[in-house]
């Protein structure tokens, strides 16, 4: 198509989804080279919960995003950007949607982030799988420009899926590719999307839920919350964000939390963060693993926390519960304790 017959690249933000399958997909069919960028925020969806959680064993356990390009036949490129994207979660410019996620600032951030890999690598444009109308927050008919504009990529940003809504956009004025191949989609059905998947023949892609990421999801927000208002600032670490998807989250007192797994994958999971926490495993029965969170964790404390996991072990009918707990830094110690009564624990604060 380009009348300089020069081979154009763009690079993709690939999520895993339908839509940048779709938009990547309508370039190549016009002759461009396409490689993808995938971003880990630590807060994805993907190949977490799914993976370690047995009532999720029949959900596909690949990462959709290396799935997308190995269907495509494109180079991707996994991008950690978990420290430089606290600052998006933490203090976003534009707000944060219905919980706590900031998708204005987050689109900017990464369609940014993409820009300069795009510079460094010689690229000549970029390709989202955004749709006009889709998401209430970012994929709004004002959001697009905000988002062009402020990450920088101005009319290097081209959305392949929504672009005839839309100004053409340098590849489409320059004849890098033809403006009349791209498409005009809008609004939140998907309809249009399975039509293109279906006529391409892709029969097999990830469901698109609430979003790409947990802060979308309230239950996640309710424990970031959490977590920011108990140690007196908005801050995380990777561990601690990993940890907020996975096992029951309760706060017993003010100065402590638990985090109880809810079946032996969680288990396994959390025994990777045993030294960093005071842990709880029952020993005369079958029974969760738990860790405390907190600060000035004293002797009553370490007992209430030992009855709460006794009351989700099978034990929790028993008399008596020998619960093995121990720190990194404490030595390993063993006690009896008698589980909590169901209506103790129902007036516990769960997360
Ligand atoms: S859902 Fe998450 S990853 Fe997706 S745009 Fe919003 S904040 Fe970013």
């Amino acid at each position: 198509m380009d009348i300089h017959d020069k081979q154009r690249k763009a690079v993709s933000l690939i999520s895993g989804g339908l839509d940048s399958l779709l938009a990547t997909k309508a370039m190549l069919e016009q002759g461009i080279h396409v490689e993808g960028i995938n971003f880990f925020t630590g807060f994805c969806v993907e190949g977490h919960t799914h993976a370690i959680r047995k009532k999720d064993k029949a959900k596909p356990k690949r990462n959709n995003a290396l799935w997308v390009a190995e269907q495509l036949g494109i180079k991707l490129h996994i991008i950690d950007i978990v420290d430089e994207y606290k600052d998006v979660v933490i203090n976003p410019k534009h707000g944060y949607g219905a919980n706590l996620n900031p998708c204005l600032d987050c689109k900017i951030f990464m369609v940014n982030k993409a820009k300069q890999w795009m510079m460094e690598n010689d690229f000549d444009f970029m390709i989202t799988g955004e749709v006009i109308g889709q998401r209430p927050m970012s994929q709004r008919k004002e959001t697009m420009p905000i988002i062009a504009n402020e990450s920088g990529a101005d009319d290097l940003l081209l959305r392949p899926l929504c672009a005839k809504n839309l100004p053409a956009t340098k590849p489409e004025l320059e004849n890098w590719i033809d403006r009349e191949k791209l498409y005009g989609f809008s609004g939140r059905s998907r309809k249009p999307q399975i039509a293109l998947a279906n006529h391409w023949g892709f029969d097999e892609y990830a469901q698109p839920a609430g979003g790409c990421c947990f802060l979308t999801d309230p239950n996640y927000s309710d424990k970031l919350k959490d977590l920011w208002q108990n140690r007196g600032d908005k801050y995380y670490e990777l561990d601690d964000i990993m940890l907020l998807k996975t096992g029951r989250h309760l706060r017993p007192k003010k100065n402590f939390k638990l985090i109880i797994a809810r079946e032996e994958g969680e288990t396994r999971f959390m025994e990777g963060y045993k030294n960093k926490f005071i842990w709880l495993k029952t020993a005369s029965c079958a029974g969760p693993l738990t860790l405390m969170d907190g600060n000035d964790i004293s002797a009553d404390d370490i007992e209430l926390a030992a009855r709460i996991t006794a009351r989700y072990s099978q034990g929790r009918d028993e008399e008596c519960v020998t619960i093995a707990t121990g720190t990194r830094s404490k030595a390993f110690t063993e006690f009896d304790i008698k589980p909590m009564l169901a209506n103790e624990i129902q007036a516990l604060w769960y997360l």
